[in-house]
């Protein structure tokens, strides 16, 4: 499948350096930096310096060297933040909105680390 990358999307700005972030950590293929609306004491977002739209792109056609930093780093952020469950931290949430249904804004592939207050049921009932 082709998948259409707008380069001039939020994230793509931040990864080029033309608007700031709160960077929280660098990679060789990710930057990690906190959300500008945080929905939680500690809202982070992971995202690949490569250009990917969404989860499914980036699982499909990045690199293995990619997707295990992704991981790796999102494991690190977990590390940093103090969150883990069963390492004294009361755990997280680690989201991806993908597309239309996921209401997602930027089109550029992250990953919300949600922790710091109790997040509640995933989502209201389904009937
Ligand atoms: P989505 O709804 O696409 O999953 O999440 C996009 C997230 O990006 C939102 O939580 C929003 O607050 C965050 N965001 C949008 N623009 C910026 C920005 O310029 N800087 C940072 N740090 N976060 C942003």
């Amino acid at each position: 499948m082709a998948y259409a990358y707008d380069p001039e999307n939020i994230f793509a700005k931040i990864l080029r350096g033309e608007i700031p972030n709160n960077t929280v950590l660098e990679t060789e293929h990710c930057l990690a930096f906190r959300d500008i609306a945080p929905q939680a004491p500690d809202h982070v977002l992971v995202i690949p310096r490569g250009p990917y739209v969404n989860y499914d792109h980036f699982a499909q056609q990045a690199s293995d060297a990619e997707i295990v930093d992704f991981t790796r780093t999102i494991g690190k952020i977990c590390a940093m933040l103090g969150i883990q469950p069963g390492e004294g931290g009361n755990g997280y949430r680690v989201v991806a909105n993908s597309g239309e249904d996921a209401i997602q804004e930027v089109q550029h592939l992250h990953v919300h680390i949600l922790a710091g207050r109790n997040l509640g049921r995933m989502l209201p009932k389904f009937d």
